[in-house]
């Protein structure tokens, strides 16, 4: 898996299964489950986002998101707008179409 972190841009662990690499996204607590545009990333563990008194943070390792099961995850969160379609097909296609050409 060769995959750069969305915050440093140096290479995630390239284990599958680490727990080093990341999915995080933003929710904004003012508006409650509304996702924040743009706020979907790939990230170290060392370079997510630290906690904040505005927004909310959901995440996920990002194994969670890899195969077909987690196709289905990033697919069902784009439903019930977890966050944005335009940043959701991004994650999947980095995940699911470039990462395997
Ligand atoms: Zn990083």
């Amino acid at each position: 898996m060769k995959i750069n972190c969305d915050v440093c841009g140096d290479l995630l662990n390239e284990k599958i299964n680490s727990e080093d690499n990341w999915l995080e996204w933003l929710h904004d607590t003012s508006k409650p489950f509304f996702y924040v545009d743009k706020s979907l990333r790939i990230v170290h563990r060392k370079c997510k986002y630290s906690d904040s008194d505005n927004y909310l943070l959901s995440d996920g390792y990002l194994f969670w998101y890899l195969g077909k099961k987690g196709l289905n995850l990033l697919l069902e969160n784009i439903e019930s707008k977890a966050y944005s379609q335009e940043d959701g097909f991004e994650i999947i296609r980095r995940l699911h179409i470039y990462e395997n050409e």
